[in-house]
């Protein structure tokens, strides 16, 4: 018999709203979030993402998420720093906004967010903003605030990785888990939202949206202007992480970003006839991702990242500049 409803039986919602008012009174004063607009509080449970998501973004609102500084404010720990950088309080806002990790984590997404933008801003009002934005669930922001609640999920498991299994911070392993988390999730939901309405299982038409990846490809393009020359490079590695192939060329193309798509093509042919088929690639030209992206088939994505992701294989293109002409080819 559940007290809490007009007809005695378990209800989520009923559970949910004593949950909200009892955490409210435990919470002192001065833990409490900003202000933050009723409507929110239900147009998280909207977002099409696993239960423990949207709890976890429900707990970030609250700021019941287990930082070093909520601990330390309710007396649990000692430390307050953040483990990452070691550079200021690890609040909410520290970890998801404005540490020097979360800030390459989001700049290395293809989410437009700017977190220099955010410098005054809490996580809880940036995100309520957010939210409410996007009142009207049609699909393409039904998606986007999918990806937005993904993301801040997987920055805080990565944390947790970091913390208590001693892994090495790794912005790249966060875009990644964070770019196709939401391509499976959207999958899924289709998949169980055709599986409703139709009630026979027909998935077909779906098995082709985002991951999983069997092939990550970094590119970078370089050009110099004395003596003017353009190169590529690349590396292909599998999800392990094992270089599968690479490469690098002097190319004929006058712009950086015209022989990235030069390298683009020649991993795509190299990789088919090797029996990869879903190819994920990185390189640091935002125009590059937006114009690939429209015209390559879902099997291929091009994610925009920061040129520091792309480490040594910029500077293998930058090198290759010196490689004279198109003829010259060289590979690594
Ligand atoms: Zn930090």
């Amino acid at each position: 018999m559940w007290k809490h409803s007009s007809f005695g039986e378990y209800e989520v919602r009923s559970a949910y709203n004593i949950l909200l008012k009892d955490e409210a009174l435990k919470s002192p004063v001065e833990l409490r979030p900003p202000h933050i607009p009723a409507d929110v509080w239900q147009l998280i449970w909207k977002v099409k993402t696993p239960h423990k998501v949207n709890l976890f973004v429900w707990k970030l609102m609250q700021d019941f998420i287990p930082t070093f500084l909520t601990l330390k404010n309710r007396g649990i720990s000692t430390r307050s720093i953040c483990p990452i950088c070691d550079e200021g309080d690890e609040s909410t806002s520290h970890l998801f906004l404005h540490c020097a990790f979360a800030r390459a984590c989001w700049h290395g997404s293809t989410l437009p967010i700017h977190t220099s933008d955010l410098s005054n801003t809490s996580l809880q009002i940036w995100l309520s903003n957010i939210i409410l934005n996007f009142k009207q669930m049609d699909q393409v922001r039904m998606d986007y605030l999918r990806s937005v609640f993904t993301f801040l999920w997987t920055i805080w498991n990565h944390r947790n990785l970091v913390i208590h299994d001693g892994i090495t911070p790794n912005p790249i392993e966060v875009i990644l888990t964070a770019h196709t988390l939401p391509c499976w999730l959207k999958e899924a939901y289709e998949k169980k939202e055709s599986h409703d309405n139709s009630h026979r299982g027909n998935y077909s038409a779906y098995q082709n949206i985002g991951g999983p990846w069997d092939l990550i490809v970094k590119v970078a393009g370089a050009r110099t202007k004395r003596p003017r020359r353009t190169a590529f490079a690349y590396e292909a590695t599998d999800l392990q992480g094992i270089v599968i192939f690479l490469g690098t060329a002097s190319s004929g193309a006058s712009i950086a970003n015209a022989a990235a798509q030069e390298a683009l093509v020649e991993v795509v042919v190299k990789a088919k006839g090797l029996g990869f088929c879903r190819i994920l690639f990185m390189c640091s030209s935002r125009r590059l991702a937006q114009v690939c992206n429209f015209n390559y088939t879902p099997s291929c994505k091009v994610l925009f990242v920061s040129r520091a992701i792309l480490g040594y294989v910029y500077s293998a293109a930058k090198t290759t500049t010196n490689v004279p002409g198109p003829s010259g080819r060289a590979r690594i």
